[in-house]
């Protein structure tokens, strides 16, 4: 063999042929047989061209064809290069040899192929072959192979592990991939909810721009129309200083110029946002005469120190700042409401310090008086009919003032039931015409324009309402005037009626300045104060107040020197048939025999009261001084013997509620159903609530009034009579 592992063919020539020729070297040739023959690997050789006879073949060969001997090697393959290979690869073999042999250096080829062994399985064989231009045999091929199934089958292991392993990397990177679009996605979805975020909180804003302070530029994300001209695209970087100077000149208010122009100096905004996140600025633009507010926003965008990158926002805070002025417009009304407030309480304190002081000084005044003139009666009844009127001016301020207080802290409550308006009117009418005549006024009542007479509301409230506005026509009309009270129904809507209830007089009327606040609580027009006719200036509130409760209005029209006139218009629920109320009216009650009432009281005073009043009337009196009493008295009397209760509410052992209850539950029916009459201190709405539900059947306020007194009384010894 040379140095290149390649085999001497002349010396292998010779060691072969010279043993098939029987030569004269026979151990070697021997030798090389057994060695040849012995090889784990084939070995053949076969010429080039022709048949492609097999020229040697070692005993290797015949086992890798399956074969036993070699004359069945010999069969099998037809002692051919041919018959070597599989009939299917032999075409590419050939040619693959004859192409590997003509780039050949040396004249070697390597191929792969199958063969048939004998037994019919394939093999797959590698064979390494020499081409070899031969003295003595011509063109052969001298060929090594060796099986290659399982090399092959090893390869296709390691190819099959190998795709294997890249089928196992393309998962995981697959899977990795996927993992991170998903992640990818998590992140865009976030990303665009954060737009969205951002997107929905700028709203307000017109301009957006973003600022590197550092790299002096800016850019616009957001251009509203006062920025489009030094703007033409979103996104397009520009030089940062100088870029608003068209747009204050162009807009801004020339005295919010100077302002706008610092804000847009870099030093300025690190110095504002080197302690705070973000400030802002308003200033006034000019949108033809109209002028609109703008706030700049400036945020540190990174919050970095010094400051680089800066966010500007500019949005339109007309509206709130209209409405901050409208606030503080309320604020200061409210505040001079207030201070009003202030000072008119102020002079009603000092009003009612005057007009308590002025009754009190006539009370304190007359009663010494009349000690010191006991035996002159005419002096003393007097002096009396004195203190009587000043009790009355006492007891009218007490009044007006709990009013206001409890229509202020809105506890009264409507008490409707059905009532007669020509009874009321002709109340207040009877109430006035002793003072409107002593003033020498002529007072008339025209009840000539109403149709239905029953109405349903709070007769209390409507006979107060008018009892006020007649009181200050008679207070407010000189002697020798008029004043007429008069009723007006005008059609309403089925079972209603609008009334308006008119108060007129020819008094010294109010001026057109004061008319303004004249439902304003103790305000009293000047002339009026200085003229000394006492008032605390709240009448009329009350009056406005009572009468939005009813549902109604109030006007007032009045001119100074001439007169005055007050019109309420309430809107009132009506019954078909006009209905008589005037049998209450005064005509003296007669009983068949003089009724026994039984006045229950704590107040000896108050008993004492009672007794003379109701003696006076000409009944009979029986006093009991709580509620326990008064029960025993009545549940062992005999049924009749008392025809009514006169019952005090606050009481101790047991109070008027509780007394009333237990009545109620008594077994005697007769005795049960007694009328009760509270007659208490406690004027307010909800103790006459109270009164009636414990069962009573009427509310008298304290200090009596004698003639409403009689009338209750009247009305229930009627009924019961009845
Ligand atoms: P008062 O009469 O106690 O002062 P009011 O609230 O009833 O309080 O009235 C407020 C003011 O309105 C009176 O002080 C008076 O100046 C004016 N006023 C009310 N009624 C009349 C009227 N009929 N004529 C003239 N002035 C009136």
């Amino acid at each position: 063999m040379d140095t290149n592992g390649i085999i001497d063919i002349e010396l292998l020539e010779g060691l072969l042929f010279a043993m098939d020729e029987d030569s004269d070297i026979p151990v070697l040739t021997r030798q090389f047989k057994t060695f040849m023959d012995e090889m784990p690997g084939g070995f053949f050789i076969y010429r080039a061209g022709g048949k492609e006879e097999i020229l040697y073949a070692n005993a290797a060969m015949a086992r890798i064809f399956g074969c036993s001997t070699m004359q069945e090697f010999k069969e099998l393959t037809g002692n051919s290069f041919r018959g070597v290979v599989h009939p299917d690869d032999l075409d590419w073999v050939e040619r693959s040899i004859v192409q590997q042999i003509a780039k050949s250096r040396n004249e070697l080829d390597h191929v792969t192929y199958r063969i048939l062994q004998k037994d019919g399985n394939v093999c797959w064989i590698n064979d390494y072959g020499h081409f070899v231009r031969s003295k003595s045999l011509g063109d052969i091929f001298y060929v090594f192979i060796r099986d290659a199934t399982e090399q092959n089958e090893r390869e296709l292991e390691e190819k099959n592990t190998i795709i294997k392993e890249k089928q196992l990397r393309e998962q995981y990177l697959q899977k990795q991939i996927d993992e991170y679009s998903r992640e990818l996605k998590v992140i865009h979805q976030e990303q665009l909810r954060r737009l969205e975020m951002i997107e929905g909180l700028s709203l307000d804003y017109e301009s957006i721009f973003y600022v590197d302070l550092n790299e002096n530029w800016i850019k616009a994300y957001r251009i509203g129309e006062r920025y489009e001209k030094q703007f033409s695209q979103v996104g397009q970087p520009c030089k940062f200083e100088g870029f608003d100077v068209d747009y204050i000149n162009t807009w801004v208010h020339p005295e919010d110029r100077k302002l706008l122009y610092g804000v847009s100096s870099p030093e300025y905004i690190r110095d504002r946002l080197s302690e705070d996140k973000t400030f802002h600025i308003n200033y006034r633009i000019c949108k033809g005469e109209k002028i609109v507010y703008i706030q700049l926003r400036v945020v540190n965008a990174k919050n970095d120190n010094p400051v680089s990158q800066v966010l500007l926002g500019y949005r339109n805070i007309d509206e709130e700042i209209i409405q901050e002025m409208k606030q503080m417009q309320m604020l200061t009304e409210a505040l001079n409401e207030a201070r009003v407030a202030s000072r008119a309480k102020s002079v009603f304190l000092s009003n009612m310090s005057h007009d308590i002081r002025t009754p009190m000084n006539a009370i304190v005044g007359f009663t010494e008086l009349m000690k010191r003139h006991m035996e002159d009666r005419e002096k003393i009844s007097d002096y009396l009919e004195m203190i009587s009127d000043s009790s009355s001016q006492l007891l009218q301020l007490l009044n007006d003032v709990l009013e206001i207080s409890r229509l202020e802290s809105g506890s009264v409550y409507m008490e409707e039931a059905e009532c007669s308006l020509t009874g009321i009117l002709h109340q207040v009418h009877k109430d006035f015409a002793h003072r409107a005549e002593m003033k020498n006024i002529e007072f008339s009542l025209d009840l000539s324009k109403i149709r239905h007479d029953m109405v349903r509301t709070d007769q209390i409230k409507l006979a107060q309402i008018l009892t006020y506005l007649v009181d200050n026509a008679v207070k407010y009309t000189p002697r020798g005037g008029w004043i007429t009270l008069s009723i007006l129904e005008k059609q309403g809507q089925s079972s209603h009626a609008v009334y308006q209830f008119i108060v007129e007089d020819s008094g010294i009327g109010i001026s057109e300045e004061y008319l303004e606040q004249i439902f304003v609580p103790f305000e009293r027009e000047k002339n009026t104060t200085l003229s000394g006719i006492h008032g605390m200036g709240i009448g009329l509130t009350i009056t406005k107040n009572l009468t939005e409760m009813l549902g109604g209005t109030i006007e007032v029209s009045s001119k100074v020197g001439v007169g005055s006139k007050f019109t309420i218009t309430i809107p009132l629920s009506v019954r078909a048939d006009l209905e008589d109320m005037a049998e209450e009216d005064g005509a003296p009650i007669e009983y068949a025999a003089p009724k026994r009432i039984l006045v229950v009281d704590d107040n000896e005073i108050n008993l004492e009261i009672e007794i003379e009043v109701l003696k006076d009337a000409g009944f009979l009196v029986d006093t009991a001084e709580d509620g326990s009493i008064a029960l025993e008295k009545i549940r062992c009397s005999a049924p009749g013997y008392y025809g009514l209760v006169l019952m005090d509410l606050q009481m101790p052992v047991m109070d008027g509620y509780h007394a009333t209850r237990a009545i109620r539950r008594l077994d005697d029916q007769t005795l049960a159903g007694i009328p009760i009459i509270a007659v208490s201190a406690n004027t307010f709405e909800e103790d006459k609530k109270q009164a009636m539900e414990s069962g009573m059947n009427a509310h008298l306020a304290k200090p009596l009034d004698v003639e409403h007194l009689y009338k209750t009384i009247g009305k229930f010894l009627r009924e019961d009579k009845q």
